[in-house]
């Protein structure tokens, strides 16, 4: 049913450099989401489902509500198991490096680690412009996720047969995070196909939705109506809202990293609102500011990211960072939305008629 994505000549390179591997490390981006996870849990399940020995490295943490897919408990942190980290990618014959495009956003510390090990490389991806030298780079940036890349990967391959519900729900994680619930970037009836062949091996999609999206604590939820109440600030005319969070915030609410995943959506709910920012003091690094953008429509927030904020990504999701306080911070992002005001603004109401004469 899925149409072939890999040209004969891909699939006997991934076909050889499978085979001639046995220790595979599987690698993903900072800050990991569910596509992320899903997909390295996948490919985890899959490489040893045909016998090799594999480990999976995140540069740092990913929130809770991922730990229930299967192996993620075992991914190593690279910012914390700094010696089984260096092992494994010693020993590696081959590294995936699923869900990133360059070698930045895996942070520095692992990203020079990969880039120094020996290890044969593939990218699986849907980030536009790759740019890590590689064995094999498969990107599709027209697609959902990197979980419907690999699904279609795996079904070129033909090891879709015998694809385990396991297998099956991480997959299904990272078509369902990335498109927020079907809500966005899934308008290609492809990924409905996708949809239809992971659930044919038996999975509890709503089952998972509830394991991803119903798991605030209280503290969550209770944070949010604070941002939304107290923080976001509308920017009139521009069809723009920018939320701000500061660690001090953060602590009112004891709340864990990754709590704030998903706020930067929120505005997007607002009639007509067609960009919105979300800028958090990083728990880390004191003095950075990241930066989240959301929009709808055509609005570019890759090229808004990219000459604002340090940073890129999708056309409708995009993020970045910024050396500075909070408060220097919002003024960037004022003066970003004005450099964008014709995209933004509304177009001028029609002149009235003048009334009385
Ligand atoms: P989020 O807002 O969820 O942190 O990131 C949304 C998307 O923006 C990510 O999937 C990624 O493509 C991109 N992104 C986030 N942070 C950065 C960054 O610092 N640099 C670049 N180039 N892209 C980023
Ligand atoms: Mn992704």
């Amino acid at each position: 049913m899925l149409q072939p994505i890999l040209t004969q000549e891909e699939k006997e390179t991934l076909c050889g450099l499978v085979t001639e591997a046995q220790r595979v490390v599987v690698v993903c981006h900072q800050n990991p989401d569910g596509d992320a996870i899903g997909s390295m849990a996948a490919m985890t399940l899959l490489m040893r489902r045909m016998g090799k020995q594999v480990t999976g490295i995140a540069p740092n943490n990913f929130p809770d509500f991922l730990h229930w897919l299967p192996t993620a408990d075992e991914v190593l942190m690279a910012f914390k198991h700094h010696d089984s980290v260096d092992r494994a990618l010693e020993e590696a014959d081959l590294i995936m490096m699923l869900d990133l495009n360059t070698q930045s956003r895996m942070g520095d510390l692992l990203g020079a680690k990969v880039e120094a090990a020996r290890g044969r490389r593939i990218m699986i991806d849907h980030h536009l412009d790759p740019d890590i030298p590689c064995e094999l780079v498969v990107s599709h940036p027209e697609m959902s996720s990197t979980c419907e890349v690999l699904l279609r990967v795996m079904a070129d391959m033909g090891w879709t047969e015998g694809l385990t519900a396991e297998e099956a729900s991480a997959l299904y994680t990272g078509l369902m995070t990335d498109t927020g619930n079907f809500s966005y970037a899934s308008n290609r009836p492809e990924v409905f196909e996708a949809v239809s062949v992971l659930l044919a091996t038996g999975i509890d999609k709503d089952r998972i939705y509830r394991n991803v999206f119903f798991t605030y604590s209280e503290g969550r939820m209770r944070m949010m109506g604070y941002l939304l109440y107290v923080k976001m600030e509308v920017l009139k005319g521009m069809n723009a809202a920018l939320i701000t969070m500061t660690n001090e915030e953060r602590k009112l609410f004891q709340v864990k990293n990754g709590a704030t995943e998903g706020i930067v959506n929120l505005p997007l709910q607002i009639e007509g609102m067609k960009l919105s920012i979300f800028l958090r003091e990083d728990t880390e690094q004191k003095g950075l500011i990241r930066v989240s953008t959301r929009s709808v429509d055509d609005f570019p927030c890759n090229e808004l990211c990219a000459r604002f904020f340090n940073g890129g990504g999708h056309k409708n999701a995009s993020g970045g960072s910024l050396r500075m306080t909070m408060l220097e911070a919002t003024k960037v992002v004022k003066e970003a939305v004005k450099a964008y005001s014709d995209k933004l603004a509304d177009s001028p109401p029609a002149p009235l008629c003048e009334r009385g004469e």
